[in-house]
């Protein structure tokens, strides 16, 4: 107990988790399942297999296995980087003048800079099983798009890449990183599918946007032989792999009896967030832990704290399954001077569900505050932190002030999710202050709700 806490606490090789935890297996309120869109009944793992592969269906549709034991073959990917260091915030909890003890996750120490990894090794790996030769995806601001890269590679599997066209116009070196690991990159919308030609008809100027290089990802992955597609947030077997997080996490917090009051991740799709919470809100479950749980997102984009708890798509084109979910509609697009990722329309499914059983509460920043937050905690931490990762920096200096105020100790436990070396221009723009603040009105948002599917299970 009185051991002397390290201020990098790292575990050994062979603590590294040998099986994901599913929450969902813990979870008296199961989500609801992902629905066909045109039958409308829950999805079968028939109907999902021209998509995805197939260990990903197995887990995607598991809701009551607790432990899903991670393959040798992929045990040796993770070894390459793993496990990432659980960091005490010594000088951050001095600069604040704070009580409480904060520590932070870092899931940025892999040259992808972020938590994606995690996952995108296992998607890689179960497609190597299959037999497949060839993946699609998307990526926004690159960081998936680079994990997916990185994976493939390893794996020895082709990749294409549809990069939502501005950001690879704003965003040469993702650009060029992804290249470098052998993904043929395609800025979206392109000419190379039926959906792309079709928005390029309709907006030849468009700047393109996720929900649609999600379209054109599925459709090339359906037309293509030996080839499927790969999403890196939103879908539960995502989440699934990022289970790693939190439980290296509540290991290495567990080698010091240390239990957390409050564990705070930002959210765009919600795979670090719930990687990160998954064993530990398992314990509030189970009635062992008495912890807080916070989002924090993007109040350009606030899925959580003013959506709708609804069916809804994953993509603007409608093609894939519905999700019942916290959404803003399918058709919602965050304001594009919006600098700071987490521009995802919906939220997974489990969080969702935890979020309306009260297990999960909401905030919202506007991306001047987080950087703010971000400069404030590189100064005396040293790591530059992703914009999406200093949404949760300034959830936890907010609750780390609110423990000067009251005296309390509490312990505060966050998820930094990734480095934002290649997010300069986002600094750039914040230190000549040409940044702002941009929330959509409510009649913008009933713009997005609009495009959520009429159908019965709605109401
Ligand atoms: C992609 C990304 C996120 C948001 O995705 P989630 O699925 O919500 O975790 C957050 N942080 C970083 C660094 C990312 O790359």
């Amino acid at each position: 107990m009185s051991k002397k806490i390290p201020t990098r606490i790292y575990l050994s090789e062979d603590e590294i988790p040998k099986a994901w935890y599913n929450l969902r297996a813990d979870m008296k309120n199961k989500p609801d399942p992902l629905l066909h869109p045109g039958t409308l009944q829950p999805i079968t793992a028939d109907d999902l297999a021209p998509v995805f592969c197939k260990g990903v269906i197995e887990q995607e549709l598991d809701d009551t296995t607790r432990f899903i034991p991670i393959p040798d073959e992929l045990y040796d990917f993770y070894r390459a980087y793993r496990p990432s260091p659980l960091v005490r915030a010594y000088y951050l909890e001095k600069e604040l003048g704070t009580p409480a003890e904060i520590y932070y996750k870092f899931e940025g120490t892999n040259t992808s800079g972020s938590h994606k990894l995690n996952s995108a090794g296992p998607q890689a790996y179960y497609a190597k099983k299959d037999g497949l030769t060839s993946l699609t995806t998307e990526t926004g601001a690159g960081q998936w798009g680079t994990a997916m890269s990185m994976a493939c590679a390893f794996y020895g599997i082709e990749l294409i890449v549809y990069m939502v066209k501005i950001s690879s116009e704003q965003k040469p070196y993702r650009k060029a990183l992804m290249e470098a690991y052998g993904a043929n990159l395609i800025p979206s919308p392109s000419d190379t599918t039926e959906s792309g030609r079709k928005i390029l008809a309709a907006d030849p100027n468009t700047g393109g946007s996720l929900g649609c290089a999600i379209t054109e990802a599925i459709e090339t992955a359906v037309k293509t032989d030996k080839c499927r597609y790969v999403l890196g947030s939103v879908l539960n077997h995502v989440l699934l792999h990022q289970s790693i997080i939190g439980l290296e996490a509540k290991a290495a917090l567990d080698n010091f009896n240390i239990k957390p009051d409050i564990i705070i991740g930002c959210a765009g799709g919600g795979s670090n967030l719930g990687g990160l919470i998954s064993p530990f809100m398992g314990e509030k479950l189970a009635g062992k832990l008495d912890a807080r749980f916070i989002a924090i997102e993007p109040a350009s984009c606030p899925s959580f704290t003013r959506g709708k708890y609804a069916y809804d798509f994953g993509d603007t084109g409608q093609t894939t399954p519905l999700i019942k979910m916290m959404t803003l509609g399918n058709g919602f697009m965050p304001s594009s001077n919006h600098a700071g990722g987490l521009r995802y329309h919906g939220m997974n499914a489990i969080l969702s569900k935890l979020y309306q059983d009260g297990l999960i509460e909401a905030k919202s920043a506007v991306q001047t505050e987080v950087f703010d937050a971000a400069l404030r905690f590189m100064k005396v931490e040293g790591i530059l932190p992703a914009p999406e990762s200093s949404h949760a920096i300034k959830a936890a200096i907010d609750e780390a002030l609110e423990c000067k105020k009251t005296g309390e100790k509490k312990v505060i436990l966050f998820g930094l999710s990734g480095t934002g070396y290649f997010d300069m221009t986002a600094y750039s723009s914040y230190n000549n202050k040409t940044m702002n603040d941009q929330i959509p009105s409510d009649a913008d948002l009933e713009k997005g709700f609009a495009s959520i599917p009429k159908i019965p299970q709605n109401g």
